[in-house]
């Protein structure tokens, strides 16, 4: 009798495919005990986007995240996702950074590491791979699905069969923009079955409304484990939903044998920890098919969206999804998941803001046509390959067997903040937002974000719901101010009331929420007028100043690094000359047009 095994993503995927991935540790232990009774095959609850959001927006150590749900779950293998050598990053790390992570992330409670590669270059994943072997746990290498004239049956089975080869445990279907369609599932996982030993998951998004059927036809043609989210936090660019599919298969040869009482008493759970996290649901988490047609997956389509908006192009939205695929044609079709969907994306926006391609490339596009992530799945167009990268060599090694040992060099850098290898680990996988959260931490002065009140059907809720807080000082300039927020309307036309009272004097104000909206600010900065005025054509961060007041410049000559998108791109002077005033520093916002630096002929 063949059975089903169910990993559930609610504690990782679910909540970053619909809010943001901005469910706190206080909401998940209360309902431990009864997602360890359930028997799910694995829950899922740890990625770099649950790492990313603790230590940036909630303030909380990932580690102990983990070292609690470890204790609160002794009867659940406990589920990562990792991102080969790039583990938790956005770069590639040095073999002993990997090994290292893989120890830790072992020790802290994790059982089930499925490693992915964003080109599904094998090579990146070797190293992961080896690491979570020795450390005796579950190894499980990873098809990371796409489409395009590359991607055939054959290549998918080929890649299985290396990871195979490598020692994988198991290897997973991950679908994660809902491209997936029924009788290509049954297809895929029928010649995986045929053709290697290893079990076989499948891992769909139900961005067009097909994961159930996707789920069902492998599991018709031998796939034994397939991933669900629990009901309230199911569909659309989420997982089938848990009940659904158990209730599904009740009864069949592929039952699932869980209890159906038991997982609705958890839908219910969550379906009140889902109101408390109403301001991070975006309009962009229903079905929506345009994914079967321009292959962009949900949670990028919800990024870029927030993006534009932060840049105030929301409006080319519909030119942006249709550069992408064409963006990604260049590129030899890499499959759209961390980090390639944000350096496609990036790009495909920069060649629509400029009004003409590839006028700007970003240091990722460069680093990319270089070899810098590992072979591209198809061939790349040469052309933009050499307008990009000049004459500077190819790299076809695999990327990390050009870097040195990292761990002592991190160690040294983060110094006696860190209080532990763990430690050491949060500021390797993010240095800005570990660093800050590691010195927040020491001086105790960890704040996290502020949740807003759950509104009422119709009405004003009084605000001030349980931890809320609602009274806040405000210094400008010396001057203290008292600001209450004493009521929070409904929502309308994208737009929230909120009811204040500034020093005892009531406001109404109105705003769209902060994670949609978050405007350029101002800056005093005159704007360009002559050629040796050196600025951006898009908003952004300074991320380098690379000159100083008097030194010489040549024309095109790289005189800062901006970052707009997670991307950083080099502003070059148009004119040679001299700098004669340096108006930014790092870590400034600039908005286009802005006189950053001047030169003069
Ligand atoms: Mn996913």
């Amino acid at each position: 009798m063949s059975k089903i095994h169910v990993t559930d993503t609610i504690l990782r995927d679910a909540h970053q495919s619909l809010l943001a991935t901005r469910m706190r540790t206080e909401d998940m232990l209360p309902i431990c005990d009864k997602l360890d009774k359930v028997g799910y095959w694995s829950l899922e609850c740890w990625g770099g986007a649950t790492f990313d959001a603790c230590v940036r927006f909630l303030k909380e150590d990932p580690w102990e995240r983990l070292r609690k749900l470890r204790a609160a779950l002794p009867n659940t293998r406990l589920q990562m996702l990792l991102r080969g050598q790039n583990l938790l990053g956005y770069r590639h790390y040095s073999d002993d950074v990997v090994k290292a992570f893989v120890a830790k992330a072992a020790v802290n409670g994790i059982d089930v590491f499925r490693i992915f590669d964003a080109m599904n270059d094998v090579r990146n994943l070797r190293v992961a791979i080896e690491a979570v072997k020795a450390a005796g746990k579950h190894a499980q290498g990873t098809i990371a699905y796409t489409t395009s004239p590359v991607h055939t049956i054959e290549a998918f089975v080929a890649q299985a069969k290396q990871m195979e080869a490598m020692g994988c445990d198991s290897v997973a279907i991950k679908d994660m923009a809902g491209l997936l369609t029924p009788y290509a599932t049954g297809e895929l996982v029928k010649a995986l079955k045929a053709e290697q030993s290893l079990p076989v998951f499948i891992h769909s998004h139900d961005t067009a409304g097909l994961a159930a059927m996707c789920q069902l036809k492998a599991i018709e043609n031998g796939a034994e484990h397939i991933d669900t989210a629990i009901s309230s936090f199911a569909w659309g660019t989420s997982h089938p939903g848990t009940e659904s599919m158990v209730a599904a298969l009740k009864g069949s040869e592929f039952d699932t044998g869980l209890n159906l009482e038991l997982l609705q008493e958890i839908g219910l759970y969550f379906y009140a920890v889902r109101k408390k996290y109403h301001q991070f649901e975006s309009e962009f988490t229903a079905v929506d098919t345009r994914v079967q047609v321009n292959q962009v997956p949900g949670g990028m389509i919800s990024n870029l969206a927030n993006q534009l908006k932060e840049q105030g192009a929301l409006n080319r939205m519909s030119e942006v999804l249709a550069e992408i695929p064409r963006v990604r044609h260049d590129l030899g079709y890499p499959p759209l998941v961390t980090p390639t969907s944000q350096i496609v994306g990036t790009q495909a926006f920069f060649n629509v803001l400029a009004g003409e391609r590839y006028k700007t490339i970003t240091n990722e596009v460069k680093l990319y046509l270089q070899g810098g992530y590992g072979k591209a799945p198809g061939a790349v167009d040469e052309q933009l390959r050499r307008q990009a990268i000049g004459s500077e060599d190819v790299i076809d090694v695999r990327p990390a067997d050009l870097l040195k040992p990292e761990m002592t060099k991190l160690r040294g850098e983060i110094g006696a903040l860190a209080k532990s290898e763990e430690d050491v680990l949060t500021y390797a996988m993010f240095p800005d937002i570990g660093r800050k959260f590691l010195e927040e931490r020491e001086a105790g002065t960890l704040a996290p974000e502020v949740l807003l009140p759950i509104p009422e059907a119709g009405g004003v809720t009084s605000a001030g719901g349980e931890g809320v807080p609602t009274e806040f000082v405000i210094d400008v300039h010396g001057e203290t101010y008292r600001v209450d927020i004493t009521g929070v309307g409904v929502k309308a036309e994208g737009k929230r009331h909120f009811y204040l009272s500034i020093d005892g004097m009531p406001e109404e104000v109105v705003f769209e929420p902060l994670n949609e909206f978050v405007g350029g600010g101002s800056s005093k900065r005159k704007q360009a007028t002559a050629p040796g005025h050196v600025s951006t054509t898009m908003p952004g961060n300074i991320v380098d100043v690379l000159v100083k007041e008097g030194d010489t410049v040549k024309a095109g000559q790289a005189v800062l690094i901006t970052e707009a998108m997670k991307m950083e791109t080099e502003v070059q002077s148009a004119i040679a000359g001299k700098v004669t005033a340096i108006h930014v520093a790092k870590g400034d916002r600039v908005n286009p047009g802005e006189i950053l630096i001047e030169i003069e002929g």
